[in-house]
């Protein structure tokens, strides 16, 4: 039996807690806030996340309490034309073994913690920041502010983009700050005109922005995220800004988006920031995963889903020989590698479709519209389905 060391209490580190305490390995994780939760509002999950979820015991659970999307519907955001729907009921889900999903973050993260706190295996320590890590032969240990220190087979950095694990083990700076400012608000459903319910995931594309939305909190409200290239090079989180400045911003959209965007009232604003993704993220017995091993923009909705894939496949690849522990992380690295940093340049460039004008965007609406459904399920199916190795292990 092996004893991780795992920092951050976000989605993946109590995931990978979980996934190493259900091959028989115990887990001490580390969370630097005084408590561990989880806020924001709505997270996809598409049948890959879910299928990870399943392998941790959850995928019930989660089905039971999000929202079950029935398509993901592509409009032109300045003429208001519809352009492509992608189905999501039917064939999507018999094709990719579940349905693609959006639940609350805040709830996610708490059927993840409630899971581990019934597990003997895990202990949770809230309140323990981690400062950096040192390790021999024979172990891993975590440095903590303030003087402490927590030892175990192996040590996890799962604390996010500003990592402090990887400010050491990669040593690559501040995140790369996209140029894009995301908006974000929420509205209870029945502000919402009654013809504009869908469930759907829907993208108003535009030039050098999009807006998209989705219900969340089984229905109760509509999630808006509009966004834009403004070349923004400085990053910031979660700042208030006023309703006036986002009307203006995404006014040359159609009269439908900016219907729903007009019903927005507590905006907030973040810089889209990710990093470039990097071939080696482990370090004898040290070792990334999610955020803090492959941050993506949020474009391709797969930054919790590969963190979950990440635990699934940690988790299978442990057994009880420590010495071997090295070997098995290298192997998690190179299982892990290829699938995360190809999500991460897609989303990236996710706005080369979403974002062109004039000929460029007719060009793009015509391409769209001739695909079948059938067309663009394998256009996702790397992505959203099994694959041969590192699928979370949902076909093992
Ligand atoms: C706007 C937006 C929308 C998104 N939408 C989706 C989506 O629809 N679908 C999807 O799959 N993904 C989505 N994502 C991505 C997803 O939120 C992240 O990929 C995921 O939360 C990463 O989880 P994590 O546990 O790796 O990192 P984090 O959630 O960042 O958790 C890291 C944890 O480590 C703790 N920590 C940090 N530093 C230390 C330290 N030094 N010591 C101890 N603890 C520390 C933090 O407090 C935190 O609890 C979205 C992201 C954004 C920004």
């Amino acid at each position: 039996m092996a004893k991780m060391v795992i920092v951050g209490g976000g989605i993946g580190g109590l995931a990978a807690a979980l996934a190493v305490s259900r091959r028989g390995h115990r887990a001490v994780v580390l969370e630097r806030a005084d408590e561990f939760a989880e806020i924001g509002a709505g997270i996809q999950l598409a049948p890959n996340g879910l299928n990870a979820l399943d392998r941790l015991g959850l995928g019930d659970a989660v089905r039971a309490r999000a929202v079950h999307i029935d398509e993901l519907r592509f409009m032109d955001g300045v003429t208001g034309a519809h352009v492509a729907s992608m189905p999501l009921t039917g064939t999507y889900r018999s094709r990719f073994g579940n349905p693609y999903v959006v639940a609350h973050r805040g709830e996610l993260h708490r059927l993840l913690l409630d899971a581990c706190r019934r597990s003997a295996a895990i202990e949770l320590r809230a309140g323990s920041r981690a400062t950096g890590y040192r390790q021999d032969g024979s172990g891993a240990t975590v440095l903590l502010d303030g003087g402490g220190r927590a030892t175990g087979d192996a040590v996890i950095g799962a604390d996010g983009i500003r990592s402090s694990i990887r400010r050491q083990l990669v040593g690559d700076g501040e995140p790369r700050v996209s140029g894009i400012t995301v908006y974000r608000t929420v509205i209870p459903m029945e502000r919402v005109p009654e013809e504009l319910r869908w469930n759907a995931v829907t993208w108003w594309a535009g030039p050098g922005r999009h807006f998209v939305h989705y219900a969340i909190a089984g229905g109760r409200y509509l999630n808006l995220a509009p966004s834009v290239e403004n070349g923004v090079t400085e990053s910031f989180a979660g700042v208030p800004v006023d309703r006036e400045r986002v009307r203006r911003t995404f006014a040359a959209l159609d009269e439908t988006p900016q219907r729903l965007l007009a019903l927005g009232e507590d905006w907030k604003s973040w810089v889209l920031v990710d990093r470039d993704p990097v071939d080696h993220w482990t370090d004898g017995r040290v070792a990334l995963l999610g955020d803090a091993a492959h941050p993506m923009l949020h474009y391709a909705a797969q930054g919790a889903c590969q963190a979950l894939e990440d635990a699934v496949v940690l988790g299978d690849l442990l057994d009880d020989d420590t010495d071997a522990i090295p070997g098995r992380l290298e192997k998690y690295n190179a299982e892990r590698r290829d699938r995360t940093a190809r999500i991460t340049h897609a989303a990236r460039e996710s706005t080369r479709l979403w974002h062109p004008a004039g000929a460029q965007a007719k060009a793009r609406n015509a391409m769209l519209s001739a695909l079948s459904g059938t067309d663009l399920h394998d256009h996702v199916a790397w992505m959203h389905g099994a694959h041969e190795s590192g699928s979370a292990g949902a076909r093992r």
